[in-house]
């Protein structure tokens, strides 16, 4: 369903990274961990359109995306900080993401309602973003990026400001949720353990390429490289 040939970045000829590669088939849920600096982040703007690719293809269903600009691609890139709307209401959030598209309010109204309850928060609609708690936001801004239904759901380190009690509770109904709905999506962590609990499959990053991708247990006890050798063994 999603198919990435051959992508690379840089920045004034500088390349972040070059031969990245792989695909995924519908609702399934990919991990990429790699340590800081590696360019996750710039490889998640690529694919959202926030950053141009320096080469490659970027298909979602046999339909090619790098020339459908960031607003109208069917992706939805959900980062660290939930960067809501400060001046909306919580259900006003999550109504923006349904603003493109050709329904009625009411129906828009009624949609954006069903979100608010998947994230446990329907007591929360007239509440400003202020008024909520950090992981509040952030469910606030799952429910934004859910509700339009999008192709491709891209997570960026989206646990990293929460605190670790509240962090396993959150991965735990993420993924339920995510897989409730059949989304596809790309979770990005710098934390090993993380990957293997989110991942379907689990694809580590670094020195500028996609060192490894595989089912979790398999990458654990075969690293292909040195690298994702030291990583894991660092990591635990
Ligand atoms: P990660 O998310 O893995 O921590 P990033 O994607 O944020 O890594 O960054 C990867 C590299 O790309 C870093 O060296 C960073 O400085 C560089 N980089 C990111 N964005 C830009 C930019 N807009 N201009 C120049 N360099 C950038
Ligand atoms: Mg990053």
């Amino acid at each position: 369903m999603i198919a990435i040939h051959d992508m690379k970045k840089a920045f004034k000829k500088s390349y972040v990274f070059e031969s990245v590669s792989f695909t995924m088939t519908k609702g399934e849920i990919l991990s990429i961990v790699g340590p800081s600096g590696t360019g996750k982040s710039t490889l998640l703007k690529c694919l959202a359109g926030l950053e141009e690719m320096s080469g490659g293809s970027f298909y979602i269903e046999e339909k090619e995306m790098t020339s459908i600009p960031a607003s109208i691609r069917p992706v939805v890139m959900m980062f660290q900080q939930p960067f809501l709307f400060p001046h909306m209401t919580v259900l006003d959030n999550v109504m923006y993401g349904l603003k493109f598209q050709k329904r009625s309010k009411k129906e828009n109204t009624a949609k954006a309602r069903s979100f608010l309850a998947k994230v446990n928060l329907s007591d929360y609609e007239n509440f400003m973003p202020y008024e909520l708690s950090g992981g509040q936001q952030q469910r606030v801004a799952l429910a934004r990026a859910l509700v339009t239904s999008p192709s491709l759901l891209l997570l960026d380190e989206p646990f990293s400001s929460l605190d670790n009690a509240l962090r396993q509770e959150t991965r735990d109904w993420v993924k339920r949720l995510l897989k409730e709905q059949n989304t596809t999506a790309i979770f990005v962590t710098h934390d090993i353990e993380e990957a293997m609990i989110m991942g379907d499959r689990v694809s580590v990053f670094g020195e500028g390429r996609l060192q490894q991708i595989g089912d979790p247990s398999d990458i654990y006890y075969h690293p292909k490289s040195t690298f994702v050798a030291e990583f894991y063994s660092d990591g635990f």
